[in-house]
């Protein structure tokens, strides 16, 4: 495999875009918004800087780094001649299998269908392609330059063989891969989602406040940030979405989402990304949170 697309230049995809390049894959960064390219390449440019600073690469790994990436807003065009593409596009079943029937249409059979959600079924997702058996979760964890899980989902086809060449490559990306089965929030967000929601519910019923919940959880826990920190990070709208997943394909109302989230959601406060979540992120002090999480 030498030539990888990657659908999404948002928080993950830009990501996923950087840690292929690194290993001197050609990747195709495609999104429909002109925007998100430019902020996903100048994010991958400022991440790359942070390695030099750091002299963990050389500036001369970082050049090549981003010579490895082209960018796209047409798909079709992005998925020319590629053997994989993963697909990292916003959380929505509807979008996702939008983009997966039109991948099957647009790729060769033997092209590898990925997609990184974090929730949705891939037996779902690989129902509308041609290939099921190439259809596989491919989960990797935030921030993805740093973060070493990649958690790996087979659909109920997923081949052994696909299993097999996706785990290898993940470790060729210098990730320990894990493999899981198909089912609402696979394993990392089963159990991540249910701490988050639980944390805002406390906050919610006037238990503690933010500060003094995400102190609880990082010193008396040993958690590195705390759970309402964490939700800021990957996006209060990622979070609503992951637990509706699970609270609708469980019918379980362990999983429903807290009333603040939702609200926090429908009013645009969705984190790190817009600015502002359960902590402020204007521009004085963005520099500052981000920074840290690559430390
Ligand atoms: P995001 O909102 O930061 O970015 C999504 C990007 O997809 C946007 O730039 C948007 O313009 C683009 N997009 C939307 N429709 C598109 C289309 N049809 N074609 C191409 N691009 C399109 O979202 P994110 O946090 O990067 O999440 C992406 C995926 O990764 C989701 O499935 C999410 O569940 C998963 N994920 C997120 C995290 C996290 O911490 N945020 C962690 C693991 C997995």
């Amino acid at each position: 495999m030498k030539n990888i697309a990657v659908i999404g230049a948002g928080t993950m995809g830009n990501g996923i875009a950087h840690t292929f390049a690194q290993k001197g894959f050609q990747v195709n960064l495609i999104d429909i918004s002109e925007k998100s390219l430019e902020k996903g390449m100048a994010t991958i440019t400022t991440n790359l800087d942070r390695m030099v600073a750091k002299e963990t690469i050389s500036e001369s790994d970082k050049n090549a780094t981003l010579s490895n990436i082209k960018t796209f807003t047409s798909t079709e065009e992005g998925v020319k001649n590629v053997d994989l593409v993963v697909e990292a596009a916003t959380e929505n079943v509807d979008l996702k299998l939008k983009i997966f029937q039109q991948l099957s249409e647009i790729t060769a059979e033997n092209v590898i269908l990925a997609t990184n959600t974090s929730s949705i079924s891939i037996t779902q997702i690989a129902a509308v392609t041609n290939r099921a058996d190439k259809v596989i979760g491919m989960h990797f964890m935030n921030p993805v330059p740093i973060m070493k899980l990649v958690e790996i989902i087979r659909g109920y086809n997923t081949s052994d063989e696909v299993t097999k060449t996706i785990m290898d490559l993940s470790v060729t990306l210098g990730k320990v891969p894990v493999e899981v089965n198909d089912y609402p929030g696979f394993v990392a967000n089963r159990i991540l989602m249910p701490m988050i929601n639980e944390s805002i519910e406390t906050l919610y019923n006037g238990v503690a406040g933010v500060q003094e919940i995400d102190t609880v959880m990082k010193l008396g826990m040993a958690h590195p940030m705390g759970p309402l920190q964490l939700a800021d990070f990957i996006g209060l709208d990622v979070c609503l979405s992951i637990l509706n997943v699970m609270y609708d394909g469980f019918k379980n109302p362990k999983y429903a989402p807290c009333p603040l989230l939702v609200n926090m959601v429908m009013a645009g406060k969705l984190g790190v990304k817009s600015g502002e979540g359960f902590y402020d992120y204007s521009e004085s002090k963005k520099a500052e949170k981000v920074s840290k999480s690559f430390q």
